[in-house]
């Protein structure tokens, strides 16, 4: 009985020499972040929750006094921050943005590509311009920020990056009018699982995040805001998601807990997408 015992202690890793914490495995000390998009809302809470889960938080925002107000509350947390301003859609604001980074805290680890926008206007109303605005927002900045962060990461080999993408990548959310937000989320996850399979041999993990719909500023614009009401009876869950919601998502897929993961897109969405 002893010796059948011991071999499975043996092999088995739960009870080997390293034996797994998992909650240890879920830190971030000693990794470097960025958070696009985190001056308010989603952006927001990843930043805090990267930052308490023991990483330097890169707080990147269009809207640079934004992004100084994040950072200073992660700085009251005792957590190591810094502001910087870029517009994700340009490309010499998304190389200098990683160029500063590896400058003072010599690397990045956590690359969190999350600013988007969302526009709303019938299908056959939708302007070239309000479809290149969110297409260069949402798929051009999230193309240009996964390849300058990743060609770090494949030097390094490693990293981790978190796309966010939206329920609308996997539904199309009712009555919503989004031609162009549906199509540039659908894009973020097909871009997600092409570079997660194409770099994850060295090292370099992809997945996406898909919110259903989140108590944020974005869905308080006039715009949508006639629309909100209707959304909540498509919920199972029946409530809006809170921005704490995704919190523990966006740890795990940053941390080596999540290694084996690449390529998925992780809705958090109170079930709507199964309605
Ligand atoms: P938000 O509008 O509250 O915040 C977005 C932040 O991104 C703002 O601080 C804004 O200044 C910044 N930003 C906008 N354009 C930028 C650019 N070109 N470069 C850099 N920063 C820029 O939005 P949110 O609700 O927090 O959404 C964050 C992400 O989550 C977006 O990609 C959005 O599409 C997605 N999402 C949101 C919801 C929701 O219900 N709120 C649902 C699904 C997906």
């Amino acid at each position: 009985v002893m010796e059948s015992k011991k071999a499975v202690v043996k092999d088995d890793v739960f009870w080997g020499h390293n034996r797994c914490r998992i909650l240890d495995r879920l830190r971030l000390d000693g990794k470097v972040a960025y958070v696009t998009g985190g001056g308010q809302g989603i952006g927001r809470a990843f930043a805090h929750a990267l930052g308490e889960a023991g990483a330097k938080v890169v707080v990147v925002d269009l809207v640079l006094p934004k992004a100084e107000g994040v950072a200073e509350e992660l700085s009251l947390k005792g957590i190591k921050s810094m502001a910087l301003a870029a517009d994700v859609s340009k490309p010499e604001d998304v190389q200098r943005i990683l160029d500063v980074i590896v400058a003072r805290w010599g690397t990045v680890h956590i690359a969190c590509n999350n600013a988007g926008i969302n526009m709303n206007s019938a299908s056959e109303d939708t302007s070239l311009e309000e479809w290149d605005k969110t297409f260069n927002v949402n798929l051009r900045g999230l193309f240009l920020c996964c390849q300058a962060a990743g060609r770090i990461m494949l030097k390094q080999g490693y990293g981790k990056i978190i796309n966010t993408a939206s329920m609308a990548s996997l539904i199309v959310p009712h009555p919503q009018k989004q031609l162009a937000y549906n199509a540039s989320k659908a894009g973020v996850v097909k871009l997600t699982q092409t570079l997660g399979t194409e770099w994850i041999d060295r090292g370099v993990r992809v997945n996406c995040i898909s919110p259903g719909i989140v108590d944020t500023p974005l869905i308080h614009s006039e715009d949508l805001k006639p629309l909100v009401q209707r959304w909540v009876a498509d919920i199972p869950a029946g409530k809006l998601a809170q921005v704490t919601d995704l919190q523990a998502a966006v740890v795990y897929l940053a941390s080596e807990a999540s290694d084996y993961m690449t390529g998925h897109n992780l809705a958090i969405e109170g079930g709507q997408s199964l309605w």
